[in-house]
């Protein structure tokens, strides 16, 4: 790569790829049990009140607020209202009616009273404890107001979101196609597992690293296995890639060592873009095109690899899946070790965050020499240390990323 390439911070990397990976337009309809991890092609519309009608918040008795007297006082009880089962008549002054949790309130009715405060003789209900006017009630559509958009278009199916459109009664929706992700390792020292290991030679970690990066991500792979450094098969296993794959991603073989490649494959097929993302580890982190499809060059340190795929790949393939450019969540948390850095670089530092008298901390993960896989192994969130900041000290407020699941 030449050495006096331009240079993006984290963030206008970011923004540059928003701009430059064109998101998969291809639709399908799909029923709601298979659109886990899915992105929504439509907007979803409200046609229900969410509540649909007023309900209780509690096991107890309902009764009209017009009834509260000062406690104790005593209502009689003329029938249930329980979940699935309404109570059919009204409730007039100085009856109540024995309700369930979801069961719905009577004509009559706004309030409801918890049994633990009530004490009941046959149909007598004394009510013991002060009552306050609609208390317990979950009101129609305080929750959700119909007619309002509740899921956009590029909205991840997450669980909660499923449950949503459960409850609107939707069994079907519009989704994108699965971006399809190929991969392959390169580097003549590399062997698959499954073989004693020659001298000189390690297994190829990364190819399953990525492909279980992949599919925590929800993306289609296509597992091309790994390739020496030579620049013929290195060009026909990118050319089948990029022919079968909407992305692909390598490890290796993308930094200024002899045997690095891959950049001048690219630019001879396709487009390699000439900047140089300002963040560590993985500063050699390349970026293209070939055809329509998008290139990611991973450094081969495994840690620095992974690092760069959540930092930023995974970020890109939301892109193209049709979610945009999402927010990067960060907490804060107090740092309880050193950490060396300088200015000039996003930093994305491995640590452990926990929950310590009642306050957020952070400690390092350990040596934090992208060769080892111990501080990707050994944490759970990254310690995002921005640009302007330089070392931190004991006792500093730093930003965190925590990972949920897969890496986020
Ligand atoms: P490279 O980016 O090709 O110069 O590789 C940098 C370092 O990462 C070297 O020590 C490689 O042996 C190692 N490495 C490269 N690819 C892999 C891989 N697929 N699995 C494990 N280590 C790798
Ligand atoms: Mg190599």
């Amino acid at each position: 790569m030449n050495q006096n390439s331009k240079t993006f911070s984290y963030e206008e990397t970011l923004n540059f790829l928003s701009d430059y990976i064109k998101p998969i337009s291809e639709v399908s309809q799909i029923g709601i049990d298979m659109a886990l991890n899915r992105v929504l092609a439509e907007d979803i519309l409200n046609t229900l009140d969410i509540p649909r009608f007023d309900n209780s918040a509690m096991d107890g008795w309902t009764l009209s607020s017009s009834d509260i007297q000062q406690v104790p006082f005593t209502l009689k009880e003329v029938g249930k209202a329980f979940a699935g089962h309404p109570y059919e008549g009204e409730v007039h002054r100085g009856e109540c009616v024995r309700i369930m949790t979801g069961g719905k309130i009577p004509n009559g009715a706004d309030t409801v009273v918890m049994r633990e405060v009530v004490s009941q003789k046959a149909d007598e209900i004394t009510f013991l404890k002060e009552v306050k006017p609609g208390q317990n009630v979950r009101r129609q559509g305080e929750d959700i107001k119909k007619d309002s958009t509740c899921l956009a278009r590029g909205t991840l199916l997450t669980a909660p979101k499923i449950n949503l459109l459960a409850t609107l009664g939707i069994a079907s929706v519009k989704v994108f196609r699965k971006p399809k992700v190929a991969f392959f390792s390169t580097g003549d020292e590399l062997q698959p597992i499954g073989s004693p290991l020659e001298e000189g030679h390690i297994y190829d970690s990364n190819r399953y690293c990525i492909s279980a990066m992949l599919k925590e991500g929800g993306f289609d792979t296509l597992d091309l296995g790994v390739v020496m450094d030579d620049p013929k098969q290195l060009e026909t296993t990118l050319l089948k890639a990029a022919k079968e794959a909407d992305a692909v991603i390598t490890s290796g073989g993308v930094s200024v060592g002899d045997a690095d490649f891959m950049r001048e494959l690219i630019k001879t097929h396709g487009d390699l873009l000439d900047f140089k993302c300002r963040i560590k580890p993985g500063s050699p982190l390349a970026f293209g095109k070939i055809g329509r499809c998008a290139y990611f060059g991973l450094p081969g340190n495994p840690t620095a690899a992974q690092v760069t795929y959540y930092a930023v790949v995974s970020r890109a393939l939301k892109m193209l899946s049709g979610q945009g450019l999402q927010k990067i969540h960060l907490t804060s948390a107090t740092c309880l070790d050193r950490l060396k850095k300088r200015p000039g670089y996003t930093d994305f530092q491995r640590g452990i965050l926990a929950f310590e008298n009642s306050e957020p901390v952070v400690r390092s993960a350990g040596s934090q020499k992208t060769g080892g896989l111990t501080s990707m192994i050994r944490s759970n969130c990254f310690i995002f240390l921005p640009e302007t900041q330089d070392s931190v000290e004991p006792g500093d407020r730093v930003f965190v990323s925590p990972f949920f699941g897969a890496c986020s």
